[in-house]
């Protein structure tokens, strides 16, 4: 037995980064409530605002819990920066406006949680930034498209809801040789099953929505990265006003302090579930990184420590099978979350996605028949008994 030091581990870190103690000696970390804080004198105000010395002036700033909650993603993730902001949309949002003006470009992986899309297709055109969507098929694809004026590479792995992988280290060595940053939306894997930065990527964005409150409760999101491009998102959102509640960051650092172990039960159970249904009778295909089956599993094992907690379940019957399976499931709930201790089933072709076209569904790996499951915490037994007796079997 060595006793010689090492760095704490995922979970020791998750549950021991802690804002400095109060005056109180509490044990669990207090909420700080208190929109501003207050200075000693006029030359401390003056230093503060001047960016001389760190410390709290105003909480769409900085707060002692949205900090701890920062420390403890930046240790996690291995980021050297990092910012809360109030939803995963509004980091997603704001890693990119935060970089681009009009004339640039954005390339992004085809395959987008639908308000990332809409803000490529939508929103950033109107400001003059035009973006192109490469194919997981196609790795050529990725080269083609850059530009002189290509600012970002915005990229989801595995993503939602069709389970497509990206290449980190490939994509990341590319990114690196053309000297544009690779973000990368990190919410399916969390740190506890890939860690983006360590193979490549400049930048991570969460919607701590989702695995990280775990319980379906809070809105939340992060980005984490690099100093140099984390000055600019904290410029951007210090003046825009993006900011995390005190109380969110609060509910969500106390969340991480179970991230692992409720990763690892989240994955037990989509791989029990996923190899349960697999062949199933009234299934045309079941998805799931850590399946054999799935197209790139070689890839999911390289840069994932386990699968994720999602399954995807293809139906025979198309649209009209997806919508009687969603009426006839009984325990597990039917929303629009994920990552939840609830098991959760969505059907993305008749709701996220109704507006695409089958074929564009297709060219994002969502067919009609595909039911996204949120494999909860439940007892994997009473979740495949549930989900059976909605397949009609
Ligand atoms: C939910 C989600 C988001 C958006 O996060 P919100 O917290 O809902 O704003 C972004 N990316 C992915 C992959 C998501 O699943």
């Amino acid at each position: 037995m060595s006793n010689a030091p090492h760095d704490p581990h995922f979970e020791t870190l998750a549950i021991r980064t802690q804002t400095p103690l109060s005056a109180e000696r509490e044990h669990s970390v207090p909420l700080y409530l208190t929109s501003s804080f207050q200075f000693d004198d006029a030359e401390h105000a003056r230093a503060l605002f001047a960016e001389e010395m760190p410390g709290n002036i105003y909480s769409r700033y900085a707060n002692p819990n949205t900090d701890e909650l920062v420390r403890k993603l930046c240790l996690l993730e291995g980021g050297d920066d990092g910012i809360a902001t109030a939803s995963g949309m509004s980091a997603v949002f704001t890693a990119i406006a935060a970089r681009v003006s009009s004339g640039d470009h954005v390339l992004a992986s085809r395959a987008l949680f639908g308000s990332t899309h809409q803000l490529f297709t939508r929103i950033l055109p109107k400001w003059g930034v035009a973006s192109d969507y490469a194919d997981v098929s196609d790795p050529s694809s990725w080269e083609r498209l850059l530009r002189p004026n290509t600012k970002l590479i915005f990229i989801e792995t595995p993503s939602n809801p069709g389970l497509e992988l990206i290449d980190l280290e490939w994509l990341g060595a590319l990114a690196q040789s053309r000297g544009i940053p690779l973000v990368v939306d990190n919410c399916f894997a969390t740190p506890y099953l890939q860690r983006p930065l360590a193979l490549g990527a400049s930048v991570v964005i969460h919607s701590a929505t989702k695995y990280m409150d775990g319980q379906g409760r809070a809105l939340g999101g992060a980005i984490i990265g690099t100093k140099e491009y984390l000055a600019d998102c904290r410029f951007f959102a210090r003046h825009t006003g993006p900011a995390m509640s005190a109380f969110n960051a609060w509910l969500l650092s106390k969340s991480l302090e179970t991230l692992a172990v409720r990763m690892d039960r989240h994955c037990s159970n989509a791989m029990t579930l996923a190899q349960h249904f697999e062949g199933h009778p009234m299934l045309e295909a079941v998805r799931y990184p850590f399946l054999p089956s799935h197209p790139q599993y070689a890839l999911a094992q390289r840069q994932m420590s386990q699968g994720g907690g999602i399954v995807v379940l293809v139906l025979k019957g198309g649209l009209e099978a997806g919508r009687r399976f969603l009426d006839r499931v009984r325990m597990v709930s039917h929303s629009a979350n994920l990552g939840d201790t609830r098991t959760i089933v969505t059907h993305p072709a008749s709701t996220t996605h109704s507006k695409l076209t089958p074929a564009e569904r297709e060219a994002v790996a969502i067919s009609d028949g595909l039911i996204r499951v949120s494999v909860g915490l439940e007892h994997v037994t009473d979740i495949i008994a549930d989900l059976e007796q909605a397949l009609g079997s």
